[in-house]
């Protein structure tokens, strides 16, 4: 059985991809509710570990697609692209539920019984008995990714039929995913638990297993209703979604960071706003997905990995050096706008999470010293967050507006 790897290269998405587009039509629409096991995984893209990084860029998947597919042929495909889109943009108008989340975490592992912190030493180690499960959380372990189905029947068993909180179980897989992303695994993990769409819980199900997973596992014992974890503090009303910020004119840094290691597709913007990129830099920051533990070895790695490439594929686009930072912070930034007399820095804009409060610290230290981080925000999120206002629903119903307004697919042409 020939499992996956993730190779952490822009070349190696494009490949997964390109290998992909031929079975993004009707063929994925039909069969990627099945998960058949890490040996197969023909009928979903594994491409989640790159897009999360932007190795390779949502719009880059879906135009790539849709050169191919009709936009009806693939539209389940293309729907399944914005739904990383959406929980993004939610989050960004929603910041407090992820603030929230994570002050929540310390509370949530030290409230444990002694008998809940045993089957929850039990459950990431796959050792709790129940069959699937246990094989999830092993896979988990050994390949950093896990199918869709897999996910909400972890989560499901997690909260309902172990009864340990949602938040240490979003913890565990942000921590252990390549594609470990905070907005689509928060609010996958509250939309299991009934908190997202509330009131609606997802009950996993022996039937459900055995069925889509062809038979391979037959849990017993799983819950049988699904109550709706309480939650007291209500989901604030949306803020205002972030607009593109005017770029700076003349010398500026480039900060990569690893929600976004495309840069080279922002070159245009930067020319045309006359800012000159004469310094190229990509500290490491994957290890603050986190307060309780650190990230897996394996994510690790493969975040490593990434921000290299990314930083490579810079230092050609803009042919200006790279410079090693001692981290994502004020003081190293204040050091390197010096050292290359930078007007300003600029980079990615990263969503609400981990990289994005690194950032803003930071930010808040460069500006007493007189220097902006400017964030560059791409057409495909300006476009669409604004949309994230209220259910996935009506926000589905804006993409072929949103792929037109774009240029993407055939018919935009
Ligand atoms: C409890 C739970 C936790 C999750 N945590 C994460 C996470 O940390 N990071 C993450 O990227 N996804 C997460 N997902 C969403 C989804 O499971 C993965 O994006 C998907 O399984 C990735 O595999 P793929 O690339 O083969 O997907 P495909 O089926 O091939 O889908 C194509 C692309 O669409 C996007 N996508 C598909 N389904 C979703 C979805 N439900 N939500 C958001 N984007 C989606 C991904 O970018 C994916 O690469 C989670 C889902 C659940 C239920």
């Amino acid at each position: 059985m020939a499992l996956m790897s993730f190779d952490p290269t822009r070349a190696a998405g494009l490949e997964t991809l390109a290998d992909f587009v031929p079975r993004a039509g009707r063929a994925y629409a039909a069969e990627r509710n099945t998960d058949r096991g890490p040996g197969d995984r023909a009928n979903v893209s594994t491409l989640s570990p790159w897009v999360r990084h932007r190795l390779i860029t949502e719009r880059e998947v879906v135009e790539a697609v849709l050169e191919r597919h009709s936009l009806e042929a693939a539209g389940k495909f293309v729907q399944e692209v914005y739904w990383r889109t959406y929980w993004k943009g939610w989050l960004e108008l929603r910041p407090s539920v992820w603030s929230r989340y994570r002050s929540g975490l310390a509370p949530a592992l030290d409230g444990l019984s002694p008998a809940d912190r045993a089957t929850y030493d039990a459950a990431i180690a796959g050792r709790t008995g129940i069959e699937g499960f246990d094989d999830w959380a092993r896979e988990l372990l050994e390949l950093g990714y896990l199918h869709n189905h897999a996910r909400m029947w972890f989560a499901s068993i997690w909260i309902f039929t172990l009864g340990l909180p949602w938040q240490l179980g979003a913890d565990h897989f942000l921590r252990h995913l390549l594609d470990g992303d905070p907005a689509s695994n928060t609010l996958s993990w509250r939309w299991v638990a009934g908190l997202q769409t509330v009131g609606k819980t997802y009950l996993a199900t022996t039937q459900n297993i055995e069925f889509a997973t062809e038979g391979r596992f037959r849990p017993t014992g799983l819950a049988t209703e699904a109550p709706a974890v309480s939650d007291d503090a209500p989901v604030p009303p949306p803020a205002a979604p972030p607009t593109p910020a005017p770029l700076p004119r003349g010398r500026v840094g480039l900060l990569l960071h690893e929600d976004d290691l495309h840069a080279e597709s922002l070159a245009e913007s930067l020319a045309a706003a006359g800012s000159e990129v004469v310094a190229v830099a990509a500290p490491t920051a994957g290890e603050e997905r986190s307060p309780l533990a650190p990230i897996a070895p394996l994510v690790g790695r493969f975040t490593a990995h990434a921000l290299v490439d990314g930083r490579d594929r810079a230092v050609s686009a803009f042919g200006a050096p790279a410079d090693a930072l001692d981290g994502l912070t004020a003081s190293a930034l204040i050091g390197w706008a010096r050292a290359h007399e930078l007007t300003a820095i600029v980079t990615p804009f990263a969503p609400v999470g981990p990289t994005r409060d690194r950032l803003d610290a930071a930010a808040r230290g460069l500006a007493d010293e007189g220097l902006s981080l400017t964030p560059v925000l791409r057409e495909w999120d300006a476009r669409a967050w604004p949309h994230a206002t209220r259910g996935f629903f009506p926000f589905r119903e804006r993409i072929p507006a949103l792929l037109r307004e774009q240029g993407i697919g055939r018919q935009a042409r």
